[in-house]
């Protein structure tokens, strides 16, 4: 639907998240009240167990909420049926993962364009020679995964996140298993999708917004790539603290593990 933009790129509103009933019934979200702009790069930090993955899950429809909405570029998901939700999902959203998640026995270029492919669209060639152009890749294109670092591996995973335009990049724990180098190239790419990705589709009012990305971390480096960053504690958004430097993140992160920092969280 071109011309038919939303302000927000994401919106939770009210979502909880419950594992189990009863007495042994885990609240894995409280609450979450979340808008998002387009053009903008979210990380989320929390202690383990504070709803990291769980939040992310359900920000980028791969769980359901208990109860509460979630909307993805003015697109409501909550309760959409689970093969037009798959759909969006292979069009309009991007995935990183710690573990890269690359098809072994496909090229790069093919892993690139996999998302095209099982979206049932015919693969873009010049489309994927320009989102591997921008990762730094052009001449791996042939290349397996288990002949690149890393560090490369990642970059194709980004390549094949960015190749369909998605509204939302959502990231996890991206750098988690590269060192410190890599892992700021890995982040330099994700910010650059945020500030110069161009939008297949327009606005209304005919400007054309960035990639968003939402990154889940526990790395405050990483998180300081973002420009903001939201912090959670017993599935709930305690705090958040906008261009922060990987020393204040740290600061609040340690603050939140403190024992009794929240102790509203436990009520
Ligand atoms: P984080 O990513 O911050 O470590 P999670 O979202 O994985 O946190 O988990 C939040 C809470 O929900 C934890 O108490 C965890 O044990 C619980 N949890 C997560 N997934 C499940 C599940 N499938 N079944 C039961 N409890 C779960």
């Amino acid at each position: 639907m071109a011309g038919d933009r939303a302000d927000w790129a994401v919106e939770l509103h009210g979502v909880h998240r419950r594992y189990g009933r009863g007495r042994t019934a885990v609240h894995a979200l409280r609450g979450i009240d979340l808008t998002l702009r387009p053009g903008t790069f979210t990380a989320v930090m929390g202690p383990s167990g504070s709803g990291k993955s769980t939040f992310l899950q359900c920000a980028a429809g791969l769980d359901r909420p208990t109860t509460g909405t979630v909307r993805l570029g003015g697109t409501e998901i909550t309760g959409m049926k689970e093969n037009k939700l798959t759909a969006l999902r292979r069009t309009r959203l991007g995935f990183v993962f710690q573990a890269f998640n690359l098809l072994p026995s496909l090229t790069v270029e093919q892993n690139v364009v996999l998302p095209m492919r099982l979206a049932g669209h015919r693969p873009d060639r010049r489309r994927t020679a320009e989102v591997l152009a921008q990762v730094g890749l052009s001449d791996k294109a042939r290349r397996r995964p288990a002949q690149l670092s890393g560090g490369q591996q990642q970059r194709v995973a980004i390549a094949r996140a960015l190749v369909t335009r998605p509204d939302v990049v959502f990231a996890d724990e991206p750098t988690g298993a590269l060192d410190t180098t890599t892992a700021a190239e890995i982040l330099s790419l994700l910010r650059q999708a945020v500030d110069t990705l161009p939008h297949a589709r327009t606005t209304s009012r005919g400007g054309t917004p960035m990639a968003t990305v939402v990154m889940v971390t526990h790395d405050p480096s990483a998180a300081a790539w973002a420009d903001r960053v939201l912090f959670l504690a017993d599935g709930e958004i305690v705090d958040h603290l906008d261009r922060g430097t990987p020393a204040q993140i740290a600061d609040r992160m340690t603050a939140l593990t403190a024992p009794h920092a929240f102790t509203q969280a436990a009520a």
